[in-house]
């Protein structure tokens, strides 16, 4: 599928800042699957709920020291939260403008 520039102009329904292009060619599930896409928007706002709740929440369902971001996949419209261990977790897969 042809990924439109609106689908990859998106703001965070959580907190309306703009999502940032993420490579996922150096993610992947421990499972194998992919998100059959080469990039994920995620929502990096440090002010973000999704993240600044996702430390008590992680700490709380997993007992473990991390967050969450929110992703936005744009080829198919799904989206979910991945676990991030830092602050500065994912930030090297980055795609710059
Ligand atoms: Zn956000």
């Amino acid at each position: 599928m042809k990924l439109t520039h609106e689908a990859l102009d998106r703001e965070c329904p959580h907190c309306k800042e703009k999502l940032k292009k993420y490579s996922v060619s150096s993610f992947n599930f421990s499972d194998g699957l992919g998100f059959g896409t080469p990039l994920l928007l995620v929502c990096f706002n440090d002010e973000c709920k999704i993240f600044k709740d996702g430390w008590s929440a992680m700490f709380d369902n997993y007992g473990k020291t991390g967050s969450m971001r929110y992703w936005y996949n744009p080829v198919d419209g799904d989206e979910g939260v991945l676990p991030v261990g830092s602050r500065e977790a994912m930030r090297g897969d980055i795609i710059e403008e």
